[in-house]
């Protein structure tokens, strides 16, 4: 890489469960690498996404939510996951839904306001908002508390302004080469973004019923004549979870595989056979140990 002008850097993207992260992530890669769910709190990760452009590569990290329950020791893990993906970043993007201010935004912004990166306040879902100009009060009142570098009214969901906003982004990026190439980023996540994929067929059926404890991992994965043999095993914490994934027959656990399947052959473009196992392990989300065992910990750092 020659280009003397080539800027790389990295990027949180922080805000409350439900503000609209994934959405934005998955907008502006054009393809879904980021779980999106109704249900609050899907990411758990720090998930690398990485856009790369004839002249910039930024790279995403999108953060878990911000939680306030205290308790579970996986809680516990999230926050410190959140607070430190702030740091050692060159830009912030801070989301907030338009119109809507929380006691989990504040403590969002006060997590982000910990960061001496430029920051960006990124107003999303405002195609939700008849009245733009209702806009300007509220966001007054945000700036009487918290400084930014610059402002963006966005509708992730819409695909709005996304593109000015990337513009602002590689403005406050520093000159450097590529941080990752291309090959590195896939193999290194390709795994985990399955596992992703599978949970997310999960979440969409069974969101009233399952907790948002449940875990996939890839046990194995080998590429035969150009087909690629997942296996992956769903953890939950009780019997009854398990009965509810498995369904009647077998029947709930084959049409998530089917569906998984067409997800992760879309991915990867490549043809898939995809086996399922759910396994019971009980109350987990309160062993540490058994988090990091399942891959909670440090999982993109080099
Ligand atoms: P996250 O928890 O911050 O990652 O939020 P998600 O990206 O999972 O989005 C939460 C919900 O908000 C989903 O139902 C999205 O479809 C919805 N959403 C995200 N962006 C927009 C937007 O710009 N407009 C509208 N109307 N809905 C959005
Ligand atoms: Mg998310």
């Amino acid at each position: 890489m020659n280009n003397p002008r080539y800027k790389a850097g990295y990027v949180a993207v922080i805000g409350r469960p439900n503000v609209g992260k994934s959405t934005l992530i998955n907008q502006i890669l054009q393809q879904k690498l980021s779980i999106v769910s109704h249900k609050p709190q899907t990411t758990r990760h720090q998930i690398l996404a990485i856009h790369s452009s004839e002249n910039s590569q930024i790279v995403f990290i999108d953060t878990p939510g911000i939680h306030n329950q205290k308790g579970t020791a996986l809680n516990k893990h999230l926050n410190q996951t959140a607070q430190s993906s702030s740091h050692g970043v060159d830009v912030v993007l801070f989301l907030v839904e338009a119109m809507k201010w929380t006691d989990e935004d504040l403590r969002a912004a006060k997590v982000m306001s910990q960061s001496d990166a430029d920051k960006i306040l990124v107003i999303n879902k405002v195609d939700k908002i008849k009245q733009k100009e209702s806009l300007i009060p509220f966001v007054e009142k945000i700036m009487q508390d918290f400084e930014f570098d610059a402002i963006h009214y966005i509708s992730a969901l819409k695909n709005k302004q996304i593109a000015p906003l990337l513009d602002a982004i590689n403005n406050r990026l520093p000159v450097g080469p590529p941080i990752f190439d291309e090959e590195q980023v896939s193999d290194r996540s390709t795994r985990f973004f399955i596992s992703e994929l599978i949970r997310e067929q999960l979440m969409e059926r069974f969101h009233q019923e399952l907790p948002y404890s449940v875990t996939v991992n890839i046990e194995a994965y080998e590429i035969k004549e150009g087909m690629h043999h997942i296996h992956a095993i769903i953890w939950v914490e009780r019997k009854n979870q398990k009965m509810i994934i498995i369904g009647k027959q077998g029947e709930a656990i084959k049409q998530i595989g089917i569906k998984a399947r067409k997800e992760i052959e879309q991915f990867i473009e490549a043809r898939v056979h995809l086996k399922l196992w759910v396994k019971v392990k009980s109350s987990w989300t309160d062993d540490i140990r058994a988090i990091e065992a399942l891959g909670y910990t440090d999982e993109f750092k080099d």
